[in-house]
């Protein structure tokens, strides 16, 4: 079972900011910037492009809601989006709220923010998702 597939079942904990049946969006544990999310499928698929069409749909449209309430919470130019995968082989993308692209690069040094800011962080998209909802 990946380390991600434990974070959906509640196995391991993390900083909930959306949800649905078949998708969960959390915080990144090392984010870029505030707000910086990662969503994934709950079932359990490595390779992004492995998913079949209309499941990858639902899955950036249920990624779109999270970046809606993402920028409704931390304002910013845009949320940008990313797929590496590299260190986590389950299905990922990461959500970015962006001032300027240099957000975007993920050789930054990650900011550190102590567990009440993270969980203040999530707590705040998950407001915002559940008007969008
Ligand atoms: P990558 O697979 O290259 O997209 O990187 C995996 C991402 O998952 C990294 O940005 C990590 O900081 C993040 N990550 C790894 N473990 C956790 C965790 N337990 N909770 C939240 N984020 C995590």
């Amino acid at each position: 079972m990946s380390i991600f597939t434990k974070i959906a079942e509640g196995e391991i904990p993390s900083y909930k900011c959306a949800e649905n049946d078949e998708f969960y969006a959390f915080l990144d544990i090392n984010p870029l910037v505030k707000g910086h999310t990662l969503v994934i499928p709950r079932r359990e698929v490595d390779y992004i492009f492995d998913m079949e069409d209309d499941e990858l749909a639902r899955f950036e449209v249920f990624a779109k809601k999270v970046a809606i309430a993402i920028k409704s919470a931390f304002p910013c130019v845009k949320v940008g989006q990313a797929v590496l995968g590299l260190e986590v082989p389950h299905a990922h993308i990461h959500l970015v709220p962006m001032q300027s692209e240099k957000d975007m690069n993920f050789a930054n040094p990650k900011i550190g923010l102590s567990s009440e800011e993270m969980q203040a962080i999530a707590d705040r998209i998950y407001q915002e998702f559940l008007k969008i909802k």
